[in-house]
């Protein structure tokens, strides 16, 4: 199946030839005519399977159809995302497939001043991308008018949730008018993101890609055991040995992640980190420099990396393993990205086993381990708890994840999210909580028993695969 086929312009289509893409990926083909359509859309999609083409082509393509007059302040389309990276992306990405056509398209997040993004938007703009915290600043100085909003887009929402934004978005949707298009995406579905779902969304067409087994089939995994003392100087090695020109690095924390890119610069390795201490300006210029093949190494804490999106990554390296298991296949999927092959190489101390057990049991499959002579970890070791950073090279008062309009505070607002759910049941509180609120009305019911056929499809699947949205994992 091509492009051709799906309802797209003749400036969509020649955009795309541009980028060499000549078939849909399997999101593009059940998206693309969907949205369009005006429906609503559910997608259970990860990042790298093509998702931010499978909405931003039909997106345009509806944009092109009609040419309301926009009056001050007024939007057409908006596109919420959990992080300032993932923002800039979906706004490349409009502006890749957007090249032969005329509109206008903005991006909000926090950090940066907010006087010139108020001044874009008082002319009136066809497309926002923003992230929820500095979205709700514009929006309290009356900076921003939702009234001839036609289409919402929640990219990634299961990640600004876990960032804390579920009040930020529950307090932008009550500004937005009821009749409009709203596309929800999400990697996992858990409660919370079932409820927010069925709040938002109007007898959705539910897309999903059968499970690209990322972490199976395209992406190589190894684990290499080795003392955590002995970590820099393995990691060194293997970029040096093997040659790595690129290289996404995961840390565990800001500190974590400042510290080895220094010591990887010592070692006469470039690298740059990238995380939420760091101002905007920083940040882009780390992913610049990566992208464009100036520095080797790209060190990042999970928050920061989410939505990198870099064709053909060839090499993540998981310093430090990530405390909950889903955030490993986020990482690695940073690798091995729209059919590409990848590898995914793991540095596991003797404090990380327990982490390690809990991921292989998470992608039911065991990583292959591969011993390194010079490396083999010293016996007498014995394991110690593992620090997650807090205090020590953190940034006191943080916390308020829209003060800093995305992940800054994102990465201190998610910890503590999850720190509540290790002393209590919250998901399953919250599926409680989902069945306990009473439809309005029978139109409302109706829906209402529609939304949850779709969302039991959601969970029959994730419990046929196995699969990556088994997002009560969280528990632990
Ligand atoms: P996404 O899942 O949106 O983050 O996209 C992952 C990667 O796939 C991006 O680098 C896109 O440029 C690329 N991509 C998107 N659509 C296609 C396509 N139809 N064929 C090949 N690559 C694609």
């Amino acid at each position: 199946m091509s492009f051709t086929n799906l309802g797209l312009n003749e400036s969509l289509l020649k955009a795309i030839k541009d980028q060499g893409y000549d078939t849909p990926t399997p999101i593009q083909k059940q998206a693309i005519p969907v949205v369009i359509e005006g429906k609503d859309v559910l997608a259970a999609a990860q990042t790298g399977t093509g998702k931010t083409a499978g909405f931003t082509l039909p997106l345009l393509e509806r944009l092109s159809e009609t040419h309301p007059k926009m009056h001050k302040n007024q939007i057409r389309v908006l596109v919420l995302t959990p992080t300032r990276e993932l923002a800039a992306q979906v706004a490349e990405s409009i502006k890749t497939y957007g090249k032969y056509m005329k509109y206008s398209s903005t991006v909000i997040f926090g950090g940066v001043g907010i006087n010139p993004q108020l001044a874009t938007i008082r002319k009136g703009v066809d497309i926002v991308i923003a992230t929820p915290g500095r979205l709700l600043d514009i929006a309290g100085q009356k900076g921003i008018d939702f009234s001839a909003l036609e289409t919402l887009v929640l990219d990634e929402a299961d990640r600004m949730l876990d960032m804390g934004f579920i009040h930020d978005i529950k307090k932008l949707m009550k500004m937005m008018p009821q009749k409009r298009q709203t596309l929800l995406f999400s990697a996992t579905f858990s409660s919370d993101i079932k409820k927010l779902a069925s709040g938002l969304l109007r007898d959705p067409v539910l897309v999903e890609v059968a499970r690209e087994n990322t972490t199976a089939e395209q992406i190589s995994q190894v684990v290499h055991y080795v003392d955590k003392s002995r970590k820099r100087e393995l990691l060194s090695q293997l970029i040096k040995t093997n040659d790595w020109r690129q290289v996404l690095v995961f840390t565990r924390t800001k500190h974590g992640a400042n510290k080895l890119t220094k010591q990887l610069e010592e070692a006469g390795i470039s690298a740059a980190a990238i995380h939420g201490n760091k101002s905007q300006g920083a940040r882009t210029k780390a992913l610049a420099s990566f992208k464009a093949n100036e520095i080797r190494v790209l060190v990042a804490t999970d928050i920061a990396a989410r939505g990198i999106d870099i064709d053909q990554l060839p090499h993540v390296v998981n310093y430090e393993l990530p405390n909950v298991p889903e955030d490993y296949v986020h990482r690695i999927g940073r690798t091995g990205r729209a059919g590409q092959s990848g590898e995914a190489v793991s540095l596991v101390c003797i404090d990380e086993h327990k982490l390690l057990f809990d991921i292989e049991k998470f992608i039911k499959s065991e990583i292959k381990k591969v011993h390194i002579e010079a490396f083999t970890p010293d016996p007498s070791i014995q394991a110690e708890p593992i620090q997650n950073g807090r205090g020590g090279g953190q940034k006191r008062g943080g916390g308020n994840a829209r003060s800093g309009g995305g992940s800054r505070n994102g990465e201190n607002s998610r910890n503590r999210n999850r720190n509540k759910s290790n002393t209590g049941n919250k998901q399953d509180n919250n599926k409680e909580d989902v069945k306990k609120k009473k439809p309005q009305n029978s139109a409302a019911a109706q829906i209402g028993a529609r939304m949850q056929e779709k969302l039991d499809k959601l969970d029959k699947r994730d419990a046929s695969t196995g699969s990556v949205s088994k997002n009560n994992n969280r528990r632990r």
